[in-house]
């Protein structure tokens, strides 16, 4: 087994005028056994960057190597990879067992009978083993993931690569086949890259995750890190649910003015020296509301059970809030709110980069 190393992986498609830089040197160093989750938006290269990983694309530059060996010219089936993606791809006409085996028929001299063994090892550690006889279309969704998970476990491969591969199923078993893979994956120990849109998945999923945009890798941490120290306003963004909120401020030596009655003093005014303006961001659970703070207009509140969501407006910004489910302010109300300084986040008006 072995770690991944990317050493400034590029892939531009098409020629001339018309290239599209889908991954722009990216350099990303994955480690053995470790399980990392790739998420951006769509169009942000996750898919491309799996896919130079795999060998399903030859990158434009740049070299990808897998413990010491160098991958990078190797066809796809000499990288002893196995891919799980988001439609299943069984074989319709094919039993669990034929399914699951089949690779291991083409690519091992095997008999029938150690292959057979293997499979029941491998459904019976997916809980699949009184499934082995039926065809894909007898099975739910869960079952049919829990095939195609088969068929790439049982190969025994150097590294796994996912693309979505939960995004088929349902909210309920989505959740459990997250925990249950992540569980599998730290058994295997076989070093994994999960590609994924959803933050709530890469949050709830990866050992580290890559946050891509554009092509490019925009950080790599754990989940904490990349929720509480994120390095961009892009990052900040996109991870956290619901979204951060972020509006311009101006900047009068340690004075900030937003819009509406946000005004708030930093203790301490070095981060944004030499600025006119920031941008300022608060996430919604670390909103509190109080007697006595900045005002703002409360437009709807959402109930959640065990949490209530407040839209609301401060001076023509939309602001979201993660109140107490005490609180239940009416529309059009006049609320105030509070939040520790330690919770601001203040972002470069140009770059977006972090300035704390
Ligand atoms: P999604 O979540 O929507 O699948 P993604 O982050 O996986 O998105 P990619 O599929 O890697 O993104 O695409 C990155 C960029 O490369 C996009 O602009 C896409 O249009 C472009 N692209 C991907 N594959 C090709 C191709 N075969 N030919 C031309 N352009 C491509």
């Amino acid at each position: 087994m072995s770690g991944i190393t990317l050493d400034t992986v590029r892939k531009e498609f098409g020629d001339g005028e018309e290239t599209v830089v889908a991954v722009e040197d990216v350099d990303l160093e994955i480690e053995d056994g470790e399980f990392l989750v790739l998420v951006g938006p769509s169009g942000c290269g996750k898919t491309t960057t799996l896919r130079c990983i795999a060998g399903l694309e030859d990158v434009t530059s740049g070299t990808i190597t897998f413990g010491d060996r160098d991958v990078t010219d190797l066809r796809a089936r000499d990288r002893d990879v196995a891919m799980v993606f988001q439609n299943y791809a069984l074989y319709p006409h094919m039993n669990v067992r034929q399914n699951i085996g089949f690779g291991l028929k083409l690519s091992t001299r095997q008999t029938a009978a150690e292959i057979d063994r293997q499979v029941e090892d491998v459904a019976e550690m997916l809980g699949i083993e009184d499934l082995l006889e039926q065809k894909p279309k007898e099975l739910s969704g869960g079952q049919q993931q829990r095939v195609a998970l088969g068929r790439a476990i049982v190969r025994d491969p150097e590294v796994f690569l996912m693309d979505e591969p939960l995004s088929n199923l349902d909210a309920k078993l989505r959740s459990q086949m997250r925990t249950e893979l992540q569980t599998l994956q730290h058994d295997l120990d076989v070093t994994t890259v999960y590609v994924t849109h959803d933050q709530t998945e890469a949050m709830a999923m990866g050992d580290r995750i890559a946050v891509m945009n554009g092509g490019t890798l925009q950080q790599v941490g754990s989940a904490e890190e990349v929720y509480r120290t994120p390095v961009n306003e892009f990052v900040a963004d996109f991870i956290g649910s619901p979204s951060i909120n972020v509006f311009d401020a101006t900047v009068d030596g340690a004075r900030l003015d937003g819009p509406g009655a946000f005004t708030y003093h930093l203790s301490d005014a070095s981060p944004v020296a030499g600025l006119d303006t920031v941008r300022v961001g608060i996430r919604p659970e670390d909103i509190t509301l109080v007697d006595d703070g900045i005002e703002m207009t409360a437009n709807v509140l959402e109930p959640m059970g065990n949490e209530n969501f407040l839209y609301a407006t401060l001076g023509g910004q939309e602001i979201t809030a993660r109140i107490d489910p005490t609180k239940r302010p009416g529309t059009d109300e006049t609320v105030s709110f509070s939040f520790p300084e330690s919770a601001l986040y203040l972002f470069d008006p140009d770059t977006g980069e972090s300035l704390k």
